[in-house]
This record gives structure tokens, C-alpha cells and sequence, in this order.
């Protein structure tokens, strides 16, 4: 049986190099993959440029790794489920609890990490906490170095891995903690809000250089938080809530 002459034209052309700009144009295939819904943005500045407070290496296995591995996994959940397509992080965030852990764990990963990025300044560049920020904490907490204190008690605190929070929950800024990639936006988190503040404890944040002095790293990361970004993520969820 011979093949089909369009066919057997193909054959010939590909076959013989020279004659490939002969070749009939190929048949369509299947649809180009659509665009992933998450991506990872680079850092707002060089791996080095936390140093000394956080080593160059950590911050590179943990943006280029650790947060990479939570985007992946997280464009894979929503590929595979229509129901969480075309929504943005922060509305998936608020029914992790009606879907299996991998949304919870991903989303919060990718969520998390990209605001802990931009909390994170070059020591010397973060600025200093604005008036509307300081005078809030003073109220909520009597002073900002009970606030730190408070802050650097509930990091210490949790036990393997997770976050500390600084939140505004509407009326006041609290201080809380969540286990793993868990953050104040999700469904089901026990203190619910907007984050101002937000340092990872999980031991991939700081083991290089701290081991296992999870207190030191947490009070030399003041030294790198980025107060020009709490003020403006305390700006934003005031404004809203009037
Ligand atoms: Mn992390």
C-alpha cells in the first residue's frame, strides 16, 4: 500500500535535508500550554545584599528553590482543578480549607514568601517605622520593644516550622503565629487579617548561618526588615478598613 502523495512528499523532504523548505507545512498541534497562573519574581535585591544578618546561600537555595518548589507545586493544583483557576492568591487563600493540602501548603507558600521578600531590605535601607505605625503599636502593645519582644516570643515559639505575624485585623495589630505555610488570609486561620509584618522560622530561613539559634536570627532580622514596606502594607489595610 503506498502512502498518500502529501505524505510521501514528507517523507522525501525530510529525509533529505536540503529539500525541507519543501516540506508541506506541518498539521496543527495540540494547543500551546497556557501561560502558568503563578510565577516567581526575582528578589528586589542581590542574594548578598541581606549579609551579614542572612548569607547569600541561604537566601538563593531559599528564593530560588524553596519558593520556586511552592509556585510549581501551586500551578499544579490550580491546573488540575478548574475551580481554582482565574482567581488571585489572596481569594484562593480563603478557601485553602475546602480544597486538598496542596493549595494550603503552596499557595500559602508562594503568598508568604513573596511579601517576606519585600519586608527584607539591605541593612541601612529599610527606613524606620512611620508615625501612623508607631503610634498604633504604642497603643496595642505600650511600646515597640514590647512589641518586638512579643514578636520575636511568638517566632520562638512555634514549634518546626512556620510564621510570625504582625497583623491589622480591622480594629487593632496583633501578634500571631501559624504553623508551616499557614498565613492570616486563609479561611480557617484562628487570628484572621492583613499582614504588616511576616518573618519565616522555618529552620531553611536561617539554619546556614544561626544552626540552631532560631533567637538570634530573630532579633538580627530587624536589622533587614524593611519598614518602608510594613508602613506601606499598614497604610493600605488601615485604609481599607474605614
Ligand atoms: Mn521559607
Amino acid at each position: 500500500m503506498s502512502l498518500p502523495p502529501p505524505i510521501a512528499a514528507a517523507v522525501v523532504a525530510l529525509s533529505l535535508p536540503g529539500l525541507a523548505m519543501a516540506a508541506p507545512a506541518p498539521a496543527p498541534g495540540p494547543a500551546p500550554a497556557a501561560a502558568e497562573a503563578f510565577s516567581l519574581a526575582p528578589l528586589p535585591y542581590a542574594y548578598e545584599a541581606l549579609e551579614p544578618v542572612i548569607d547569600a546561600q541561604t537566601m538563593r537555595i531559599h528564593h530560588g528553590k524553596h519558593h520556586q518548589a511552592y509556585v510549581n507545586n501551586l500551578n499544579a493544583a490550580v491546573k488540575a482543578n478548574p475551580s481554582l483557576q482565574g482567581k488571585s492568591l489572596e481569594a484562593l487563600m480563603g478557601e485553602v480549607q475546602n480544597h486538598p493540602p496542596a493549595l494550603r501548603n503552596n499557595g500559602g507558600g508562594h503568598y508568604n514568601h513573596t511579601l517576606f521578600w519585600k519586608l527584607m531590605a539591605p541593612q541601612g535601607q529599610g527606613g524606620a517605622p512611620s508615625q501612623a505605625l508607631v503610634a498604633q503599636i504604642g497603643k496595642d502593645f505600650g511600646s515597640m520593644e514590647a512589641f518586638k519582644e512579643a514578636f520575636q516570643a511568638a517566632g520562638a515559639q512555634r514549634f518546626g516550622s512556620g510564621w510570625a505575624w504582625l497583623v491589622w485585623t480591622g480594629d487593632k495589630l496583633v501578634v500571631t503565629s501559624t504553623p508551616n505555610q499557614d498565613n492570616p488570609l486563609m479561611g480557617d486561620a484562628p487570628v484572621k487579617g492583613t499582614p504588616v509584618i511576616a518573618n519565616d522560622v522555618w529552620e531553611h530561613a536561617y539554619y546556614l548561618k544561626y544552626q540552631n539559634n532560631r533567637a538570634g536570627y530573630l532579633s538580627g532580622w530587624w536589622g533587614v526588615l524593611n519598614w518602608n514596606e510594613a508602613n506601606r502594607l499598614f497604610e493600605t489595610a488601615t485604609r481599607k478598613g474605614k
